[in-house]
């Protein structure tokens, strides 16, 4: 479970999120949307330690996300997070890419980092691109990697930041079909996306955000026909 308690975040003076609380139950599948500049990123970043917030709570799990914590590596093992770019090791095959973390993080032997890999490539549809390098791979492909990647780390909770924006538009639903899959396995998923489509076929809970706080949290029948925000219902009809 993510516990996200009063939380604000500063970059130097400025003020990312304001008083930002939200409560993601284990399996829960959440989508987070709002216009840019509005603290997803920032958001999502503070649940696994990539960013940290300035006061307030979050806790994973039971686990207290605070700078400096020896729990982080610990955290960092119950949370995966898929970016908007790829970053795989381009010198790396997609093998290796997705035993690198398993052997080195969580110390398992080779055989069974590639079982798992394999597991997890059949699992997003590309076994056969196994021995390729990153570049030998369209954009969806590499973005499936990059998911595999993480569910390599068996974690419990998968982020999401804006996964599809990237890709040319042909690549996108590879990439959501893989994700609509992974809702149905009972991970907690936390999602940034504007892919609305994808939104309303796995969200339990829709969350929107604008200026650094959350404006709106509501499931998605809700959301799409009666949202309570005047800002929310601007900013559906501009994306629908
Ligand atoms: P987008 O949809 O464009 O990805 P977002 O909702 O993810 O936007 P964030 O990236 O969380 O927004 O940024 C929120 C605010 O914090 C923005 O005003 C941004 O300029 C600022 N910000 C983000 N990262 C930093 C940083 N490292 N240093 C200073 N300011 C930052
Ligand atoms: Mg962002």
């Amino acid at each position: 479970m993510i516990s996200v308690n009063n939380v604000d975040k500063f970059y130097g003076t400025f003020q990312a999120l304001t008083d930002v609380s939200l409560t993601v139950q284990q399996g829960e599948r959440v989508v987070i949307c709002g216009p840019s500049g509005s603290g997803k990123s920032t958001l999502i970043r503070c649940f696994n330690g990539l960013e940290f917030h300035s006061s307030g709570s979050i806790r994973i799990d039971g686990i207290e996300v605070e700078e400096d914590s020896k729990d982080l590596r610990r955290l960092r093992q119950e949370v995966g997070m898929v970016f908007q770019q790829f970053n795989l090791f381009p010198h790396l095959t997609i093998l290796e890419n997705l035993t690198i973390g398993p052997m080195k993080v969580q110390k398992i032997g080779k055989s069974e980092a590639e079982a798992r890999a394999r597991k997890y490539l059949e699992r997003v549809h590309i076994p056969e691109q196994a021995d390729k390098y990153p570049g030998q791979l369209s954009g969806g492909q590499q973005q499936r990697v990059a998911i595999a990647r993480s569910l390599c780390m068996e974690t419990r909770i998968m982020l999401f930041d804006e996964p599809t924006s990237a890709l040319d538009p042909e690549m996108i639903n590879e990439v959501l079909d893989v994700m609509v899959e992974l809702a149905d396995t009972g991970i907690t998923m936390v999602c940034v996306t504007h892919e609305m489509g994808f939104a309303r076929k796995v969200a339990d809970t829709m969350v929107f955000m604008e200026s650094g706080k959350i404006v709106e949290v509501s499931p998605p029948e809700k959301f799409f026909t009666n949202p309570e925000s005047e800002r929310c219902r601007m900013f559906l009809n501009q994306i629908l």
